[in-house]
């Protein structure tokens, strides 16, 4: 009995946007572009019996190719646009005396949060949308044109370690190609179960490439899969752009973790830069009671809801065992990082292929048009629900 009930199961497992993707895919009737999150590398092959943490960018490349994605982009290159604009917003605000501190917004669970439980200090959160969302609203506009098709014939794909980023890809704002930005959104477990169903051997396949342009990505764009990734990219970026000197060390290490507060005062240049880095929304409480108060004197703080940042999102391969989801966090964190290291190019602005999208494309109205987004109060003394 049992075997009878469970293959029936497993063929019929995928569930959300999986089962559109699928379609979309056999039908070719629409030009798909996919991206990947930076975790999503460092934590697919587990669903396939590699080793916890086994770092594959290019089998997922490859596997993303097999399954007849017309072009395989990447959530990475977004990363090192938001690290561009963040640290600008940031440089901004401390010239001119903006709102301070300033908090990421790349994580859709804590900006949700805020609105939720803090809406009185949105103002504090970075104007930037998150890395999937000026992605998608970059296929759609830039891409399209690039690769010559209609954007209105372009199905956009976004595979995460994160289930809060399907809610984040459904808010009405996220519109602003002129068409929905992500049309559909898969967790890293549901990706692997798309691999499995299409009989694609992932673990014997030859290394593939993302595409360029949209697919090309620094070491800097890789590390936001780890809680201090962000930070340390904008450092990174800021310091040089501030300066116009190198970075004397790249890896800052003193921003990186696990779950907890880790707080820095950087020296750039004339300025003494003081950072906080939070991982686990329980975690950010007295901080935001800091910034009520108005004597949270930090100018960037990093939050990420999930214990160890995105290496440890809910979509991501599960780990039974506390001991082993330790491991297992503990390695991926460990492959971005190497990843990193391994890069051809190892900060934002180096990029190259994101040099070009600012020297052809994003002028002042492209860049405030798809790059920045507003945030709404969702008290629920105002009627919202958890859920809404
Ligand atoms: Fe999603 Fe967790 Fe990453 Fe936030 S930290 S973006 S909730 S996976």
């Amino acid at each position: 009995l049992l075997t009878s009930v469970t293959e029936p199961m497993f063929a019929t497992y995928f569930t959300g946007n999986a089962p559109q993707i699928k379609n979309v895919l056999a039908s070719k009737a629409l030009f798909t572009m996919v991206q990947c999150s930076p975790a999503v590398r460092v934590a697919i092959a587990e669903e396939f019996g590699m080793p916890l943490g086994s770092l594959t960018p290019g089998k997922l490349a490859a596997a993303l190719r097999k399954l007849g994605f017309d072009r395989i982009y990447d959530t990475n290159f977004a990363a090192d646009l938001t690290i561009m604009e963040e640290a600008n917003e940031l440089i901004e605000r401390i010239a001119e005396g903006g709102v301070l501190p300033m908090f990421t917004s790349c994580c859709p669970a804590w900006v949700k949060y805020l609105e939720q439980d803090y809406p009185e200090l949105t103002a504090h959160l970075s104007a930037c949308k998150s890395p999937q969302q000026m992605a998608g609203a970059l296929f759609k506009t830039y891409g399209a044109q690039v690769n010559g098709v209609d954007p209105a014939k372009v199905y956009s794909v976004s595979v995460t370690p994160c289930t809060c980023k399907k809610f984040e890809s459904d808010r009405p704002e996220m519109k602003d190609s002129g068409y929905r930005d992500v049309d559909a959104v898969i967790t890293t477990r549901e990706l692997a179960q798309l691999i499995k169903d299409a009989g694609i051997d992932f673990n014997n396949l030859a290394e593939g490439d993302f595409d360029k342009p949209l697919g090309t990505y620094s070491g800097a764009g890789t590390i936001f899969a780890a809680s201090g990734g962000v930070m340390e990219a904008a450092l990174r970026t800021a310091y040089e752009l501030l300066t116009r000197q190198s970075i004397p060390d790249l890896n800052l290490s003193f921003v990186r973790g696990g779950e907890g507060v880790r707080i820095a005062t950087v020296k750039i240049g004339e300025v003494e830069l003081k950072v906080a880095v939070v991982a686990g929304l329980k975690n950010v409480a007295p901080l935001l009671a800091a910034s009520k108060a108005g004597w949270a004197d930090f100018h960037f703080i990093e939050v990420m809801t999930c214990p160890n940042g995105c290496v440890s999102g809910g979509g991501q391969p599960k780990v039974l065992l506390p001991c082993d989801r330790t491991t297992a966090y503990e390695r991926r964190t460990c492959s971005a990082y190497v990843h990193d290291e391994n890069s051809e190019y190892r900060k934002s602005h180096d990029n190259p292929e994101m040099q070009k999208l600012y020297e052809y494309f994003l002028d002042d109205y492209n860049s405030q048009r798809l790059l920045y987004t507003q945030y709404t109060s969702r008290k629920l003394a105002e009627g919202y629900s958890r859920c809404s």
